[in-house]
């Protein structure tokens, strides 16, 4: 059943927002959001070669974590959560293959692609491959914002070397969307709404095994929907069978349509129809061949076969900082913090004309997830920190630039 519960028009764009699984693989682009993707110039430069038959292709990935509520601040074990299930799905090593209905099974890849979390930063320092930054957006629409720095979001890395993946809240709790081969450098990835971003941690149901962002690797991979989104439509793919159009939620198979070609039905479990993430389960070799052709001499994704920000021998320098800090110079107020190196209490004090009363100061590890926060009715109070293991922390509050922020060193 379709159950659309709205749909928006906003200034030109338009998103349908959906109860259950809608994918917009082609997103709107705005051409006033215009940027370079940063540079990459202290990376070593290998030569073009073709791929080797049967080569495991290893995708170095970038996520980047927008946030604007603490919530969608994900943690780190959500974002592996994510590579692990992009790992196990593109290689068939998912839980669920048992699944796959058995006239379908000798049609079943493993594509022989994995993913990586990047160790090497564009400017060549080491990197956990997890960027955190703070936006003032409350949501991003499906205008590639997310992608550009000035819109709120955060640029794209090098998109010859690292696959962009934009984790953050988006408009209509929309779930994901993706570019695709060949589209402008700048807007190259895919962006996922963080409530349905990996198998660990607050998911929505029933968006809770990270097959939103399977599917959508799928089309940044130049995969089509399983549909060819027409009525029976062709995904240029021979092994996946015509179906008249997407299936939603989970049918039991048989699920026959008007173009069914024989009593098998639809595909309705692979990765690139619109079912429910416990209800998909399979690539073919037919879209196996279709993405690792991208990777052929010539094509858009050659690159990747010398892309070596996975390898750490590779960094140099000390490591990035995973959140983005804001300090404004011309803020001369702020707050204080006594004592700082501290063990248990600590006393925090506007200074300026800054005021702290009824304001939240948000306290950050350098992984840039937010461990502690405290709710000031005073301006001085005493912040008991004896909870936070030693080490450095980043003390933040207020938004955007009347964000402020001071470093606290804990015992
Ligand atoms: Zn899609």
């Amino acid at each position: 059943m379709r159950f659309f519960f709205g749909i928006l028009l906003i200034t030109g764009f338009s998103f349908q927002a959906s109860a259950q699984r809608e994918c917009a693989a082609v997103a709107n682009r705005n051409p006033n959001f215009r940027s370079l993707a940063k540079a990459n110039a202290n990376r070593p430069v290998g030569h073009s070669r073709d791929t080797i038959v049967n080569e495991i292709i290893t995708i170095p990935v970038v996520v980047h974590v927008l946030y604007n509520r603490p919530e969608e601040n994900i943690s780190d074990d959500q974002i592996l959560s994510q590579i692990e299930v992009l790992n196990k799905d593109y290689r068939r090593l998912n839980s669920d293959t048992i699944n796959t209905p058995a006239p379908f099974k000798s049609v079943a890849a493993d594509s022989r692609i994995m993913f990586c979390l990047a160790k090497v930063a564009p400017d060549g320092r080491a990197t956990t491959g997890i960027v955190r930054k703070h936006t003032n957006n409350v949501y991003f629409l499906l205008d590639d914002g997310v992608k550009f720095d000035g819109a709120g979001g955060a640029d794209a890395w090098d998109p010859s070397q690292y696959l962009n993946i934009w984790v953050c809240s988006l408009a209509g709790r929309s779930l994901g969307y993706s570019s695709l081969p060949g589209d402008p450098a700048e807007t190259d990835g895919v962006v996922i709404n963080y409530d349905v971003f990996g198998s660990r941690g607050l998911l929505r149901a029933p968006y809770t095994l990270g097959r939103t962002a399977t599917h959508e690797v799928g089309h940044w991979l130049g995969l089509k929907h399983i549909w060819g989104d027409t009525t029976c439509g062709s995904d240029d793919v021979d092994d996946t069978p015509t179906q008249s159009s997407y299936n939603f939620n989970c049918p039991s198979f048989p699920k026959m349509s008007t173009c069914s070609p024989n009593a098998n039905g639809d595909m309705f479990m692979n990765f690139m129809d619109l079912t429910n993430d416990a209800c998909m389960n399979i690539f073919t070799n037919g879209q196996k061949q279709r993405m690792r052709s991208l990777f052929a001499l010539g094509k858009p994704r050659n690159s990747f076969l010398n892309s070596h920000v996975c390898d750490p021998g590779q960094a140099n320098g000390g490591p990035l900082p995973t959140d983005t800090v804001v300090n404004n110079p011309t803020v001369a107020s702020g707050f204080s913090v006594f004592p700082n190196p501290a063990i248990n209490v600590v006393t925090v004090s506007p200074k300026g004309d800054f005021a702290l009363a009824n304001k939240t100061i948000y306290v950050y590890n350098m992984e840039g997830k937010m461990v502690l926060t405290h709710k000031f009715f005073f301006n001085t109070e005493k912040v008991n920190i004896s909870s936070l293991p030693a080490g450095v922390y980043i003390m933040s509050c207020g938004e955007g630039k009347s964000r402020v922020t001071t470093k606290l060193v804990k015992l």
